[in-house]
């Protein structure tokens, strides 16, 4: 391996520390406790693991944590209401519907439901359109999570050419948005783009997330470019589950400049940056002053 290792839990660790240092001055300055509440609806276990991480991290850094569980077969009006009370709980400034939901739940009307002042995930259209125009908003946490990443290798991205393998709405999409704002020049491949290996190759930053385990082979990987792997994929690796991303670890390594890894990079991020979310919505609820360097 040639690569840099970007150690996104160690990362993670310092980002939580800022936090929890934001944590003490709402407390002081606003005499209130920020509150995350999330709310999980029915048994996912993948889900349940992110709950149970979530709500420990949040009280490790000294906010309230409220969990909301819902059996799986909860209507859509029981939870809106459920929405409709912590949209209008002082104690609550950030509010997360874990996804997925069940199927018989719209997720786009329950995440439109909450407060966008609350909405910590970034979902909720109003904060896609702000991000989408350059505007203050709450940024989802995985694409924050990877600029934060980038920001701290790189210094500055400008001009930088950018390529982001996926285009979902809670990744891809926002991922490029803040590419595009840091003044990078951006590619959004997807599932039909032609000759996907000619254009990761063009990448100086590559960003995959796509869900398909080791899909980025090394010689897709511009040597010296920096690859963030957002993908999380269980595999059998002689008969033991594992965790490998969307890239080939071992030979973009051997390319690339700088390489998160899978486990331990983008993942303990996503849930460091929610916290981050968390206590900028609270300063912003009572009028205190922007915690810098947790949001972009
Ligand atoms: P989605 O399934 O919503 O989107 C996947 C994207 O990949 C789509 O845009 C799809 O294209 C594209 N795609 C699929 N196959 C190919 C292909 N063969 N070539 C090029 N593009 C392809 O996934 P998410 O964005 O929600 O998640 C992506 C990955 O990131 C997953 O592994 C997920 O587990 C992980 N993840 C990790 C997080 C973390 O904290 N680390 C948080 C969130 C997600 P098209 O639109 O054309 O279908």
């Amino acid at each position: 391996m040639t690569a840099t290792l970007i150690d996104g839990k160690a990362f993670a660790a310092k980002v939580r520390t800022e936090v929890a240092t934001h944590v003490a001055r709402v407390k002081a300055e606003a005499g209130i406790t920020p509150g995350l509440a999330v709310v999980l609806v029915g048994e996912d276990p993948a889900s349940q693991v992110y709950v149970r991480s979530k709500g420990k991290q949040t009280v490790e850094v000294g906010m309230a944590s409220f969990e909301h569980r819902l059996e799986a077969d909860t209507s859509e009006r029981a939870l809106l209401e459920l929405i409709d009370r912590l949209n209008a709980d002082p104690q609550v400034h950030g509010i997360l519907v874990q996804l997925p939901l069940p199927d018989h739940l719209d997720s786009d009307l329950v995440i439109n439901r909450i407060d966008p002042t609350k909405d910590v995930d970034g979902f909720h259209i109003s904060n896609v359109g702000l991000l989408g125009t350059g505007q203050k908003s709450m940024v989802p946490c995985t694409p924050l999570g990877c600029l934060m990443m980038l920001r701290e290798h790189h210094g500055s991205l400008s001009g930088m050419n950018a390529v982001v393998v996926g285009r979902s709405n809670i990744v891809g999409k926002p991922m490029a948005q803040l590419l595009l704002g840091d003044s990078c020049t951006v590619t959004i491949a997807h599932s039909r783009t032609r000759d996907l290996a000619a254009v990761c190759r063009g990448a100086d930053i590559l960003v995959a997330a796509v869900g398909r385990p080791r899909m980025i082979p090394g010689d897709w990987v511009k040597p010296g470019a920096t690859v963030i792997d957002v993908g999380i994929n269980r595999i059998e690796d002689g008969g033991k589950a594992k965790l490998v991303g969307d890239v080939d670890f071992d030979s973009a390594a051997a390319v690339a400049g700088a390489i998160t890894p899978v486990p331990g990079g983008v993942g303990p991020m996503t849930i460091a940056c929610l916290l981050a979310n968390t206590v900028v919505a609270a300063a912003r609820a009572n009028g205190l002053a922007e915690p810098q360097g947790l949001t972009v």
